[in-house]
């Protein structure tokens, strides 16, 4: 094949990739300086996700229209630079090759036309809009490529239709004119220069930031947030130069597609939070920043505190909804933590309704401030052993504050009880000497406090030789199992959940009596999608004798949040709808007598929810673990 470009065209095509390299480089400057833990990357999980578009096919129109858009480029792409190689090539294998990339380019075109009337039909502000002017010239390029090829056909005469499907239906429409094809093969030519050099300028940066962000892709723990040191100063983000480059990172990597947004509880409830926001305002304030380095003038909103407000912050539940969902890894969740850091211990800015809870774990321990002396009165003449007086204990049952103190929840951990005496377990509890695992405080920006509180409780894991802990609150298992990790502490941890299935697998207890007909399971989402728990619950319910196990609407990684979680359980919920009670108007249409959660939060929250319904027959909120110590009786 000989080469139809020009030494001016190659110019060109040089300017073109010069203005997107040094454009990508001017991107990579915003962030290359921040510091991050090493981060170690995988091209082959960069691979493996761009072959299989497994995340974006879980949405399968807008994943289908990707994908097709995706080879569709690719294809093309080989084969023009295939081209540009003098190489001959005998008929019908080009005339394959031809066909391969005429199909290619109508799979292109239909995915382009469908991504982008969806977004200029997109309801939303800015957000999908900014994506519409970089996709009409890609439709520019398909279309001019299309019809070049229909008035090449039309004027030369050769070439077969099956080779060239669409171009020899269009030939019949186009002019036999050369000066209309070459006009039509200089717009391509343009179209696509202009494409390229955009890059680093539009929407379409995504095509080198969202791969580098599947490289980077967090490992360990689902939704960790970052490690800091307040004793050296670190104490969250004030601005967006406070964020790692992994976390700048992902705001580049961000393609607006909104998944995050539709399925935040804070958002769906009329919170003015928008995790899409939070992640494009952070990216506009390191633009920002950056423009501001280069002595250009900007707006005096380049602080965090003054774009994002109080109220967006604090609506999060850290339920790990937007996180889940985002097809390209970006998590917005850790980034709000880390502007709630700044908040309270940068500037003591704490939400008042939160300030008696937080005093209470600095002085009590606990989030009830009843005190250490209190915290095994739950336990009294119940002849539940202290770990320190169990010799080789199997398993430290792990109370916390709820457990302990809230009287809804001591019922769970009697039931608790009652069940590892039925099976004969070895355990014991901390008893006064269990403080707050520090989640509440964590969640809500006061790193220096659950720091405190979390290296007190490991003080008395070491003490009492602790070998396996088990908790009742996804809360508990997610700081003790990912997070004490980090300081030290790395003790095998598990759910009741878990924990009471493998005693029923094992016949070391047996669900004799029917509690309730149909029972659905509400996903804790610290349980759930944080640490991928899902079955347990469920199989813990199918065992219970006469049990017709249903599933609520949204459940498993898509369960929406009961509105307790980060923090949320001691702050007024003042905009819009209660998060809780929209998921208690999804339990109570589902046709339920029971529903069974695992996690003390869900279980005031929801029973809150349901009981403020006012309709006659409303399901019963239950703790599964009430459920099981009810079925062995
Ligand atoms: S963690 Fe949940 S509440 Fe917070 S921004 Fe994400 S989806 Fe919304
Ligand atoms: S953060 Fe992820 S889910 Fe949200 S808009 Fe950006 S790419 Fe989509």
């Amino acid at each position: 094949m000989k080469s139809l470009i020009t030494s001016f065209d190659t110019l060109l095509i040089a300017a073109a990739f010069i203005i997107m390299i040094m454009g990508l480089f001017g991107r990579w400057s915003l962030w290359r300086e921040k510091k991050d833990k090493n981060i170690s990357g995988d091209w082959g999980r960069v691979k493996n996700y761009l072959v299989k578009h497994s995340e974006i096919l879980k949405r399968p129109n807008v994943g289908a229209a990707h994908m097709a858009v995706f080879w569709g480029f690719v294809l093309p792409v080989t084969v023009i630079i295939l081209a540009q190689f003098s190489f001959s090539m005998p008929g019908v294998p080009a005339l394959m090759l031809s066909f391969l990339q005429e199909a290619a380019g109508i799979a292109m075109l239909a995915g382009t036309v469908y991504l982008f009337i969806r977004r200029i039909q997109s309801q939303e502000s800015e957000g999908p809009k900014r994506t519409v002017i970089p996709m009409f010239i890609m439709l520019i390029i398909l279309v001019s490529g299309f019809l070049a090829e229909a008035s090449r056909l039309r004027i030369t005469g050769t070439g077969s239709a099956w080779a060239s499907p669409l171009g020899w239906m269009l030939s019949f429409g186009t002019p036999s004119s050369p000066l209309f094809m070459q006009l039509m093969i200089r717009v391509h030519f343009f179209a696509v220069l202009l494409f390229i050099a955009s890059i680093p300028f539009t929407f379409m940066r995504h095509l080198a930031a969202s791969p580098l962000n599947i490289f980077y892709k967090k490992q360990g723990p689902k939704a960790a947030l970052r490690e800091i040191q307040p004793e050296i100063g670190e104490i969250g983000a004030k601005t967006a130069g406070d964020f790692s480059w992994k976390q700048l990172l992902e705001t580049e990597a961000c393609v607006s597609c909104g998944r995050c947004e539709e399925n935040c509880p804070a958002a769906i409830s009329g919170k003015s939070l928008s995790p899409r926001k939070i992640i494009r305002k952070i990216l506009e304030q390191a633009e920002a920043a950056a423009c501001q380095e280069c002595f250009i003038s900007i707006s005096p909103k380049s602080l965090l505190e003054e774009t994002i407000s109080q109220d967006e912050i604090w609506a999060c539940t850290t339920c790990m909804a937007c996180v889940e969902h985002c097809p390209v890894f970006v998590e917005a969740m850790d980034k709000i933590v880390d502007m709630r850091r700044y908040q309270v211990m940068g500037r003591g800015n704490l939400p008042y309704e939160a300030r008696p809870m937080i005093r209470d774990l600095e002085l009590y321990g606990d989030v009830q401030g009843k005190g250490s002396a209190h915290r095994a009165d739950w336990a009294m003449n119940r002849d539940v052993p202290a770990v320190g007086n169990v010799k080789d204990a199997e398993v430290l049952f792990w109370v916390g504050c709820s457990g302990a103190f809230h009287p809804r929840n001591k019922e769970t951990a009697l039931a608790m009880v009652k069940i590892l005496k039925a099976a004969d377990i070895n355990f014991g509890i901390l008893a006064q000497e269990e403080l707050c695992c520090g989640d509440p405080a964590r969640r809500l920006g006061e790193e220096t406090l659950y720091q405190k509180l979390a290296k007190q409780n490991i003080d008395k894991f070491k003490k009492y030789n602790i070998k396996k802990i088990l908790t009742l609150c996804p809360h508990c298992l997610n700081t003790l199992k990912n997070e004490y990790p980090e300081l030290g502490c790395s003790i095998p941890v598990v759910h009741a959940t878990e924990f009471v299935m493998d005693l029923i697998t094992r016949n070391k207890i047996k669900l004799k009596y029917p509690v309730a007909d149909k029972i659905a399971v509400h996903d804790a989402c610290y349980l759930g999608r944080y640490n991928e728990v899902y079955q347990p619950p469920r199989d813990i319910c199918r065992a219970v004798p006469g049990v017709q196990l249903k599933e609520l609407k949204r459940n498993r990684e898509n369960a929406f949040c009961c509105g307790g979680g980060g923090g949320r359980m001691w702050l007024h919920e003042n905009t819009g709808t209660n998060i809780n009670l929209i998921r208690a108007r999804e339990i109570a249409e589902s046709d339920l007598d029971m529903i069974g959660t695992s996690c003390p939060y869900c279980l005031v929250m929801l029973d809150d929810g349901v009981k403020s319904l006012e309709k006659e027959k409303i399901p019963v909120v239950a703790d599964i673990i009430d459920i099981v110590a009810d079925a062995i009786k």
